[in-house]
């Protein structure tokens, strides 16, 4: 039976866009669990909102977390450690950009002339977030534990978001669109951490051919949309579907979120 490394997205893609639900997702997730096939959330979450959703779904995968920033691989998957990566209690960790405290300053620099545009995480209350989020109080909490980057609430127009994203690649930082922010980090993506990921599957499980499949809806997606053997693009409620480097071996699903993610992998993956 082939198996699948399956790399996803969470908000708006394993998650609905509004309501956070993945139970449209339930029986592809059991169906791939079954089949030995491993999913491997791939998101711009923390590593705290990542892990307990993955307690919550009885999933012990690798986790990559913050739009690629860092990928945290447990010890109990892999024993050895990868030459790169550097040891935290349970997992190996691969870092992919600076700490979080390194884009504060940055910001602190943009203020002067950007500041009347934009509001970030570290400036933003619990209840902030809340209302820009739909997220509850704990869920916020955990959002707030960010390591490495920082998300951006942009509330100027396109062309003055373009212009302030150009500034904030002069101090060595490439922002990434996601749903609902502009998140600052490093030359970091979704696509650079999974290709590391993949290439540790192959040293680690040698003996198995794996399949990747990466889901996503967003434009910080597209890094790992373009480079797995499969490219899944879910249907957003709120945006067109990104524009992908590739056409070839690319699935547009019909339904939204979970929903979505559910039928896109009951359509291609072969799990009989
Ligand atoms: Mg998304």
């Amino acid at each position: 039976m082939t198996k699948y490394l399956v790399f996803t997205d969470l908000d708006g893609t394993l998650l609905d866009h509004h309501t956070y639900s993945y139970d449209a997702a339930i029986p592809a997730l059991t169906a791939l669990k079954n089949s030995g096939s491993h999913i491997i959330f791939n998101t711009s979450k923390t590593y705290v909102e990542s892990r307990n959703l993955q307690l919550e779904l009885g999933l012990e995968f690798p986790l990559i977390v913050e739009n690629g920033a860092a990928v945290f691989l447990p010890k109990s998957i892999c024993g050895e450690p990868p030459a790169d990566a550097i040891e935290h209690p349970e997992y190996w960790l691969k870092t992919f950009t600076q700490e979080r405290q390194h884009w504060l300053v940055i910001l602190d620099k943009m203020k002067p002339a950007w500041g009347h545009l934009f509001t970030h995480f570290e400036m933003l209350g619990i209840q902030e977030i809340m209302d820009y989020t739909g997220l509850s109080l704990e869920q916020c909490q955990y959002a707030k534990t960010r390591l490495f980057g920082e998300p951006i609430l942009w509330r100027g127009s396109e062309e003055q978001k373009l212009a302030f994203i150009s500034e904030l690649k002069s101090f060595g930082a490439e922002p990434l669109q996601g749903g609902r922010f502009l998140h600052l980090c490093g030359h970091c993506n979704k696509g650079k951490a999974m290709q590391w990921l993949g290439q540790h599957y192959r040293d680690f499980f040698s003996n198995q051919q794996y399949t990747t499949i990466a889901l996503g809806d967003g434009a910080n997606d597209i890094a790992m949309l373009d480079i797995a053997d499969i490219a899944v693009q879910i249907k957003s409620p709120a945006y067109d579907y990104p524009h992908l480097n590739r056409t070839e071996g690319v699935y547009q699903t019909q339904n939204e979120g979970p929903a979505g993610w559910n039928e896109a992998i009951f359509s291609l993956c072969d799990l009989t």
